[in-house]
């Protein structure tokens, strides 16, 4: 497996390799690999001819005060799991080769990024769709593979890649968990074990709210409040939001009576996790 470090030679491999007429399947994380990750790489080998993955740590998608600094990085062992799953090769940039001194044009994201995470992380959708963009560019692949895991970020990398003319397929990949339901996260290693419990909060109020569901309460709002005491009764320290939303546009549902997608962004101790969870109305009583 190459671990190449210039933008150049990534693109000159990725390249060579859609020359031969192969498919090129690409895999962008932020490094700090776990099964979510590598779960999406299998995909990719099954899928294509050749694997690329980028680990870089993305600084134009983090905000003042947040994590960018302490962020997990672990090459080494990132490289070796790659290693051992097959990887083609794999791209790891610095800052100031994606950024260098005068770097001035970002991408605009799509309405789809103003809500959720777009309210609580100003500029991150912008830092995410720029390097996505970017990556994109230096590594034209066939399919690029996204966790439903950060499930807005899904939809402004799809509409992004329609509306620009992206010619990558998008292939989202379903959420891995731990055994008990947690989402993995490069973040869950900030996790005390007292910590490790609570975080579970979040898995337990989507829970809650697809019984709700099943159970006849169909209002968006009264799951959305169900939601809110599960998750500070069990363990939360402060919820950016909890919501029932229409799965393609992220808007608050008042009904939910189709298919909807509740999210959750919830704070425990200093640690901030996302989760979500796809939502199906039961179908009405039979009549007698
Ligand atoms: P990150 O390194 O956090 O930027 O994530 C890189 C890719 O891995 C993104 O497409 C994420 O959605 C995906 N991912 C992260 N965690 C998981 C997970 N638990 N299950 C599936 N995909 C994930």
């Amino acid at each position: 497996m190459k671990v190449l470090h210039s933008c150049h030679e990534a693109f000159a491999h990725a390249h060579h390799v859609r020359l031969e007429g192969q498919r090129l399947g690409f895999v962008p994380t932020m490094g700090a690999l776990h099964e979510g990750h590598l779960a999406l790489v299998r995909r990719s080998k099954e899928e294509c001819d050749a694997t690329a993955v980028s680990i870089f740590v993305n600084p134009t998608q983090f905000g003042p005060g947040e994590d960018y600094q302490q962020y997990p990085r672990t090459l080494e062992q990132d490289c070796q799991g790659l290693r051992d799953l097959g990887v083609d090769f794999v791209f790891v940039p610095t800052a100031q080769d994606l950024y260098p001194v005068g770097f001035s044009t970002y991408v605009h994201p799509p309405r789809v990024a103003e809500p959720l995470e777009g309210k609580f992380r100003p500029g991150h959708f912008r830092g995410v769709a720029t390097v996505v963009l970017k990556l994109f560019h230096i590594i034209p692949a066939t399919a690029a593979y996204f966790g439903r895991k950060d499930y807005q970020q899904l939809l402004v990398i799809r509409r992004m890649v329609e509306d620009l003319n992206v010619p990558i397929r998008i292939v989202d990949c379903p959420t891995v968990r731990e055994a008990d339901g947690l989402a993995m996260s490069s973040r869950n290693r900030y996790l005390s074990p007292q910590q490790r419990q609570a975080a579970l909060c979040l898995w337990k109020a989507l829970n809650a709210a697809r019984e709700r569901l099943a159970s006849g309460e169909r209002e968006g709002a009264a799951l959305q409040r169900h939601m809110l005491d599960v998750l500070y009764d069990q363990g939360a320290d402060r919820v950016d939001y909890a919501v029932v939303a229409d799965p393609d546009t992220l808007e608050p549902l008042q009904e939910v009576d189709r298919t909807a997608i509740a999210l959750i962004a919830a704070h425990v101790g200093k640690t901030r996790l996302i989760d979500n969870l796809l939502l199906e109305p039961s179908p009405p009583d039979e009549p007698n």
